[in-house]
């Protein structure tokens, strides 16, 4: 690891997340996924001449919720400008985009990798328009607009990561805060986030290198892996006494390899300047009050949270928090009395099973659609607390109430499998039981295993299998010894 102490490395990441408003930035269009191409568009998103965009109030609101969660200085007086460029995909030769005074500036936020938490200064979040969609096939190209002028916001960090994994770590990170929030679903496969990463080395102490921007990393392990082989082609060449070239370059997932795609652009190319149809965002208290309102505790900070509270291993926590709604749903269930170690048992094993055997993901728990609220968990673990059942017929019941979508209480009381018989009642079927089989009891006292599981067999099979069977253990054995 000689070159390691050699160079230093400076890795910076530009992330774009569409934000879940229901109609796009400047127009009323619908703002959704996967609908048939150039359905979802009109004269202002098409780029028409001389129409006027009318801001999407929610589009700001869900912007200033994700820089105060970054901790930005939130921008009192902010500007949208025109960043111009011609591309297939915008017709009006120009984004309205933000540059001299974005919505958020000098954030940080805290993510953990390799079991530290670390911090990365965030530079700025603005919001844009997103631009449409080309599609090449058969040797031509489309263009779908539908995604034209959608609500767009980049988040840019300091070139501060030294590593791929850390950059991985921390959009992993990322995207599990904007899920909280309910700003954006993450979705990179479907690109509703997509990530550029820029990176340079140089030696130790000289500050920034030259630097090569990666695209097209649609998930954050391609970003990992992008960014380590990008490290060593920069080192190599910087070895062998060469310079590395400012330019932007693909990440080809087939071949594991980055390739150049073009010379960068830099940024007085766009001719930014202020656009002349929108005034200035000048925010009032009442809009900061609903901003602040809509902060939620953060799943690195809940995840620590429960670890204290509750008692939970780290992997238990990781994974309890890592959607907003499950760490809901287990805290309302240790809030309505479960053990919380218990509980956390159950959601990673019976409950995590059933989920997806029926299709449900983690964030379906205690909505309507799942059949599983966190009353209903509670009520099974109760019983199973109180030795009304016992640990199978507990899965059982689980099972029942996502098959039928019944109370646990009531599943069990329908199909008897609630242990009716008292201590005493049991204690007499056991001793009943041994009495008519006197071979098995001698055998069992002379310390042999198998009729004991005859033994417990006859007693199950008279208690219609509701007895626990730990309990019928224990009474052989003071029966018997
Ligand atoms: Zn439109």
């Amino acid at each position: 690891m000689a070159s390691a102490a050699k160079y230093e490395t400076f890795i910076g990441l530009e992330i774009h997340i569409q934000l879940l408003t229901e109609t796009k930035i400047f127009c009323d269009c619908k703002s959704s996924f996967g609908d048939k191409p150039n359905t979802n568009v009109c004269p202002v998103c098409l780029g028409y001449p001389g129409v006027l965009p009318a801001l999407n109030e929610r589009a700001v609101e869900l912007s200033y919720i994700v820089c105060r969660a970054m901790n930005c200085e939130l921008a009192k007086d902010a500007v949208f400008e025109r960043k111009n460029y011609f591309y297939p995909d915008l017709t009006k030769n120009y984004q309205i985009s933000q540059f001299d005074k974005p919505f958020g500036r000098n954030g940080f936020f805290d993510y953990e990798s390799g079991g530290e938490i670390k911090r990365i200064r965030i530079h700025e979040i603005h919001l844009e328009e997103d631009a449409g969609k080309m599609i090449h096939s058969g040797g031509r190209s489309f263009c779908d607009y539908n995604r034209a002028g959608t609500c767009l916001l980049e988040i840019v960090t300091e070139p501060e990561f030294k590593t791929g994994e850390e950059a991985e770590a921390f959009l992993q990170a990322f995207r599990r805060a904007v899920r909280y929030l309910g700003v954006c679903d993450g979705n990179m496969e479907e690109g509703s986030m997509r990530c550029d990463a820029n990176i340079s080395i140089n030696t130790a102490g000289s500050g920034l290198g030259i630097k090569t921007e990666v695209k097209n990393l649609n998930s954050s392990n391609f970003v990992k892996k992008a960014l380590q082989y990008e490290l060593k082609r920069q080192e190599k060449i910087l070895k062998q006494g060469g310079s590395i070239t400012q330019e932007t370059r693909l990440w080809n997932e087939e071949s594991s390899i980055t390739e150049s795609m073009r010379t960068k652009e830099q940024a007085h190319d766009y001719r930014y300047f202020p656009e002349p149809d929108l005034p200035p965002f000048r925010p009032d208290q009442e809009f900061f009050k609903k901003v602040e309102a809509a902060q939620v505790e953060l799943p690195l900070c809940r995840k620590h949270r429960f670890m204290e509270d509750y008692g939970l291993t780290v992997d238990q926590s990781d994974y309890i928090t890592e959607e907003k709604a499950l760490a809901d749903f287990y805290e309302k269930a240790v809030k309505l009395g479960s053990d919380a170690k218990t509980a956390a048992k159950w959601i990673m094993g019976n409950i995590a099973k059933e989920l997806k055997q029926h299709g449900f993901s983690k964030t379906d728990l205690e909505q309507e659609i799942c059949p599983l609220s966190a009353e209903r968990f509670v009520k099974l673990l109760n019983m199973l607390a109180d030795n009304k059942i016992h640990g199978k017929i507990a899965v059982q019941t689980l099972q029942a109430v996502f098959n039928e979508n019944k109370d646990p209480e009531l599943i069990v009381k329908e199909k008897g499998w609630g242990s009716e018989t008292s201590d005493g009642e049991l204690e007499k079927i056991v001793i009943q039981i041994l009495d008519e089989n006197p071979k098995a009891a001698e055998q069992i006292r002379n310390g042999e295993q198998k009729p004991r599981g005859f033994i417990i067999g006859k007693v199950m099979a008279v208690t219609n299998g509701t007895a626990n069977p730990q309990s019928v253990q224990a009474l052989i054995d003071k029966l018997v010894g």
